[in-house]
């Protein structure tokens, strides 16, 4: 049985290029990057040199570039820090953000009284721009907006540029989680006035358990955890450098092949779309219907009964799909993003969300259908 992973958006494969630069730090480059010895200080280099080819991708200084464990480490600590040492007092965010910031956003409020402002939806799934505006333009209390790039479940994209402009004209921080963005599209943090962004390499074919936060220089954060010097203080304990090689190795590689691979995943997504349409004329794209280029999120037009075993019946053929973040897909619970635009009776429907990567084919999209056809 051929497996077919369509489950881009919750973790991607390993690229062998990556395996193979991490294997030989393993191997070859085992001194801590704080021993001041020849093998440690080469430790070291490692990670500097890591950091630098990631700030390069950016257009930012490499000291603005902090290595975390992960997305959801990076949103915590920078949500937190911005209410505890930079004064925020406000909070504009959205329901449609992954839990890493809903949840954060919420708890900074149980326990500081930050409050919370969250933007209305439009039925396409985007934000309301105008609301936003006008909600900047009461500049009473220090405020950051944080809204993420692309989301997981639908692939809406916000217009960064939009944002960051209308935060720096009424002097509102900017945070965006770009977990799903970061080596899908070039963001440039010379011209775009994002104040901080997060990243995860699994997310781009890189390594589990690392990820990088960038911090514009003027937003001095304090750490949430204590103890060594590693990362500026910023983030204490020793650093794996392996991953971070690993992680530094995947992105550049992403924006290296980034026309190539993008223009595959969209012929990909739109072989899609055709051969659903085909096969249920009345099936519904869910959210904006353009979306992100490797995100297609489908409202199937089948029974709540036939909803509730899809996905097992899937995984039973070897095919990986989710209803919604990865942290969901068992639940049988309305998807938190779903529920803010459409209406009782769809959310009850099985949607299905299907993510693509490079190494998809037109066959794996077949192998769905025909699986799909028999439910
Ligand atoms: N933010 C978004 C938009 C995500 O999609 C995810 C993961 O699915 C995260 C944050 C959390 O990232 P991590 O799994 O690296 O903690």
């Amino acid at each position: 049985m051929k497996h077919v992973y369509l489950d881009n958006a919750a973790t991607t494969s390993v690229r062998p290029e990556v395996i193979e630069e991490m294997i030989n730090v393993l191997r070859n480059d085992y001194g801590n990057p704080s021993s001041t010895y020849a093998i440690g200080r080469h430790a070291k280099a490692l990670v500097e040199n890591a950091r630098k080819i990631i700030a390069k991708q950016f257009n930012v200084s490499s000291s603005e570039i902090i290595f975390t464990s992960c997305g959801t480490e990076g949103n915590n600590w920078i949500l937190r820090s911005a209410v505890k040492d930079l004064g925020i007092k406000r909070i504009i965010t959205t329901k449609l953000e992954h839990h890493a910031v809903l949840n954060t956003v919420k708890q900074l409020n149980a326990e500081f009284g930050v409050e919370l402002v969250f933007l209305d939806i439009l039925p396409t799934s985007e934000i309301d721009y105008a609301q936003l505006e006008e909600l900047l333009k009461d500049e009473s209390k220090p405020t950051l907006v944080t809204l993420m790039h692309v989301n997981n479940e639908v692939g809406t994209e916000l217009d960064l540029k939009r944002v960051a402009s209308l935060c720096e004209a009424h002097s509102a921080l900017f945070h965006c989680d770009t977990v799903q963005s970061i080596g899908k599209t070039k963001i440039d943090l010379a011209e775009t006035p994002i104040d901080f962004i997060v990243a995860s390499a699994h997310k781009f074919h890189g390594p589990k358990g690392i990820g990088f936060a960038f911090i514009r220089k003027k937003n001095v954060l304090k750490p949430v955890m204590f103890g060594g010097e590693q990362e500026k203080g910023l983030r204490a304990g020793t650093e794996g450098v392996h991953q971070v090689v690993g992680m530094a190795k995947a992105l550049e590689m992403a924006y290296d092949l980034l026309e190539e691979e993008k223009a595959h995943i969209s012929s990909i997504k739109e072989y899609c779309k055709d051969r659903l349409l085909e096969v249920y004329p009345d099936v519904c794209f869910n959210g904006n219907n353009v979306g992100f280029y490797n995100i297609l999120n489908v409202l199937l037009p089948l029974s709540e009964e036939k909803a509730a075993m899809m996905l097992f019946q899937l995984d039973m053929k070897g095919i990986a799909v989710s209803r919604g973040s990865a942290c969901q897909s068992g639940s049988q619970k309305p998807s938190h993003v779903l529920s803010q635009f459409l209406c009782a009776e769809d959310l009850k429907k099985p949607s299905l969300r299907l993510s693509f990567g490079h190494e998809n084919t037109k066959e794996d999209i077949d192998i769905l259908i025909d699986v799909l056809k028999t439910i």
